[in-house]
């Protein structure tokens, strides 16, 4: 906090993974040898950087860029790119922070980092987001390569923006050595990827009530968002049995009280991903209710998952949730529960899995990807969609192993840090200081 006291999101990442660890150090002293905490908490390289270009009506714009290397004790840093206005230091420093405990709990050899930029693609045009991807990788390209340092997409970079920067990738150092995840199809991309966050955020919440004897079959599901996670979280959560209400975005909610079945699904992601649409407006063509201003954790239902932002489900939410009977609350996004949410979840004793577990997935089949790319062979979607569900059942287990409780209930938090941190932290002590 001393030496940030300008960061809260990183302040808030860094305090809810060391209440797990605190505990869990005093038992095991080892783990806090060579400084491994304090190290932990400093990213081994930030990088900061101006993007200007030039937009359809040839005005030059400047935005502010950053790549955070958080750490590379397991592998190359590997985290995504974030377009989105709000996008600052503390937010990618604890993305960064986030997803190293996130790589290491995925059973992959991958590091941890994240980057990202102020930069807003909404309203811009398609020849905008390519001169804006290009001119940011006039200066990335230097930072990353296949053994350095993997980007991906997150939040406002999907499919087009990872397409437009591996272009540059290539052009910029004259080799085709896989840099980005997430990449198309016909350029080394791999099936399953674009599901695969949303995918495993379900597959762990089926995995946390398979513990309890029980299923999605028939559960009612309210999901946040409407962005890559969202889409695919509501399709496999409804080929399971549930019936999943609400979907979001930053204007409102709709809620579809009889579900989102695969028709009404296909329909709104030709919406958001081809037309680049509102919901309001899908919601308004087809009768829907939409709540202008408001999340979805008023509405009664069984299963919660948020995934759309950081910080969009705060203690009253969590009350509200609780008060209407939320049995299972599994994260699709990075840190959507405040502390105060995460406390009133932990209290009550429902299920609760932090993204850093639950949405995994995603991460987990970037690395996929970049074993593909490495054999230079493609797996079939039967052979990627088992690897990614085998994985999140190894990440549900290891929660277990690391945050069963003495009465037997599981704490998904603690298991989470403790276990990510443990191999990061073995890694860190017997590659000595550096
Ligand atoms: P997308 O850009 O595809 O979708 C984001 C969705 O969240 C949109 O519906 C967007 O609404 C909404 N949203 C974004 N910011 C806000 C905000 N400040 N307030 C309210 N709504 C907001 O992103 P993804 O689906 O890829 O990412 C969603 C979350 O999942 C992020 O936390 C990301 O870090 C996390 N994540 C993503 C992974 C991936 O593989 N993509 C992997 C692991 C985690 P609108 O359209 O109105 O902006």
């Amino acid at each position: 906090a001393r030496r940030d006291p300008n960061q809260p999101e990183f302040l808030q990442a860094v305090k809810e993974v060391m209440t797990s660890l605190w505990p869990f150090i005093e038992k095991n002293p080892k783990y806090a040898s060579y400084a491994v905490l304090e190290r932990l908490v400093e990213p081994e390289r930030v990088i900061q950087f101006r993007v200007s270009w030039v937009d359809d009506a040839g005005n030059t714009q400047v935005n502010r860029a950053f790549r955070i290397q958080h750490n590379n004790a397991i592998g190359p840093y590997k985290g995504g790119m974030r377009f989105h206005p709000s996008v600052n230091l503390s937010i990618l420093k604890f993305l960064a922070f986030e997803q190293t405990f996130k790589n290491s709990l995925t059973t992959l050899p991958m590091g941890g980092g994240k980057g990202g930029s102020d930069f807003d693609p909404k309203g811009k045009s398609d020849a905008e987001v390519m001169r804006f991807c290009q001119a940011l990788m006039g200066e990335l390209y230097r930072h990353i390569g296949p053994n350095t340092d993997v980007p991906a997409g997150d939040i406002g970079v999907g499919a087009r923006e990872v397409g437009f920067m591996t272009g540059y990738m290539k052009k910029y150092s004259n080799d085709t050595g896989s840099v980005f995840t997430g990449k198309g199809i016909t350029f080394g991309g791999s099936l399953v990827r674009p599901e695969a966050t949303g995918y495993g955020t379900v597959y762990f919440a089926q995995e946390m009530l398979a513990h309890k004897g029980d299923s999605l079959t028939g559960k009612t599901v309210l999901i946040s968002g409407s962005g890559n996670v969202a889409q695919y979280a509501c399709e496999k959560a409804t080929q399971l049995g549930a019936k999943v209400i609400t979907l979001s975005d930053s204007e409102g909610t709709i809620h579809i009280p009889e579900g989102i079945d695969a028709t009404k699904l296909a329909a709104i992601m030709e919406l958001k991903n081809v037309q680049r649409g509102r919901l309001s407006a899908f919601a308004a063509a087809n009768g829907h209710a939409f709540e202008a201003g408001q999340r979805p954790w008023h509405i009664k239902a069984d299963l919660a998952l948020p995934c759309a932002t950081q910080n969009e489900l705060n203690e009253d939410d969590a009350k509200a949730l609780l008060a209407n009977g939320i049995i299972c609350v599994s994260e699709g996004a990075n840190m959507p529960s405040t502390l105060e949410a995460v406390e009133a979840f932990l209290h009550a004793g429902i299920m609760f899995a932090p993204g850093k577990a639950s949405n995994a997935g995603g991460v987990a089949t970037s690395g996929l990807e970049m074993s593909q790319n490495a054999i230079r062979l493609s797996w079939t979607r039967e052979e990627v969609d088992a690897k990614l569900h085998a994985i999140m059942k190894d990440i549900h287990q290891n929660c277990v192993k690391y945050g069963t409780q003495a009465d037997g209930s599981v704490n998904y938090v603690d298991g989470a840090n403790i276990a990510g941190f443990v191999k990061v932290a073995e890694a860190m002590i017997a590659q000595g200081v550096y």
